[in-house]
């Protein structure tokens, strides 16, 4: 893993995403490296020859610069981590997600935060403090054998359900990301994730050319086929609303 310590001019940027107004991202790259992830395509930016998964620049002033910058922005919506994930393992060092987040309290614009680490159980003190704060985890398949051939670097399934689980029995407010759709079963997945979040996004793999070698390999075509992805979405969409969970799907 080759990590580089970087000044950054910005850190709240304004984003097109519907539904927000800023994103944040303190890092670029991620460690995770999941073998489908669309934010690979910053190589083109940050001219690294590595593989996406194997370097990470640090972005070590990003709450300094964010304090800057909250003085003149207009209030608005900020996610975290379009193109990052804002808890993968160099954040237990540099804390920078947790710094902007501190940056932040001052001014109670609304954060979303999305991770696949079970890291951000460590900042439950600072989103209790936020006024409106909602944390998502991306868990995409049910099956810990499929997460380790798309997802090998990132925590388990289990152990992100415990996140959810933990976060949202301090009253924090919780969203699972089903997205990209890997192979699962929709019900099994449904099972294990409710009573632990407070609505459930849902988007189907929308760069199967990066993973199209990796599904051959494994005899998983039949879940890039036909109607898998709507079929899957409607059927995991049907079990949360019985229960009362609200359900969006991004496709
Ligand atoms: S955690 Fe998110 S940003 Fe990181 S590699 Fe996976 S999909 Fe990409």
């Amino acid at each position: 893993m080759k990590t580089r310590e970087i000044f950054a001019k910005t850190i709240l940027t304004k984003t097109g995403i519907e539904g927000f107004d800023y994103c944040i991202n303190p890092y670029v790259g991620c460690e995770h490296g999941c073998r489908y992830c669309y934010a690979s395509f910053m190589k083109r930016f940050t001219g690294h020859q590595e593989p996406w998964g194997d370097f990470v620049d640090v972005k070590i002033n990003a709450p300094q610069i964010l304090r800057g910058q909250l003085k003149r922005a207009k209030p608005g919506t900020i996610i975290f981590g379009t193109v990052t994930d804002p808890y993968q393992p160099v954040e237990k060092h540099y804390r920078l997600t947790r710094g902007c987040l501190e940056a932040l309290l001052g001014h109670q614009f609304p954060v979303n935060l999305l991770t696949r680490s079970p890291l951000c159980v460590r900042d439950i003190d600072l989103f209790k403090e936020f006024e409106d704060i909602t944390v998502g985890l991306s868990i995409t398949t049910d099956d810990e054998k499929i997460k380790k051939v798309f997802e090998p670097r990132c925590a388990s399934i289990k152990a992100r359900v415990e996140t959810l689980k933990a976060l949202h029995g301090e009253g924090i407010q919780t969203y699972a990301f089903i997205g990209p759709i890997l192979p699962l079963n929709p019900e099994k997945l449904f099972k294990i994730i409710e009573g632990a979040v407070d609505e459930v996004l849902i988007d189907k793999l929308n760069y199967s050319n990066k993973v199209k070698a990796i599904y051959r390999r494994e005899g998983l075509e039949r879940y890039l086929e036909g109607d898998y992805f709507h079929y899957t979405a409607m059927a995991l969409k049907e079990y949360f609303e019985k229960r009362g969970v609200a359900v969006s799907v991004l496709f």
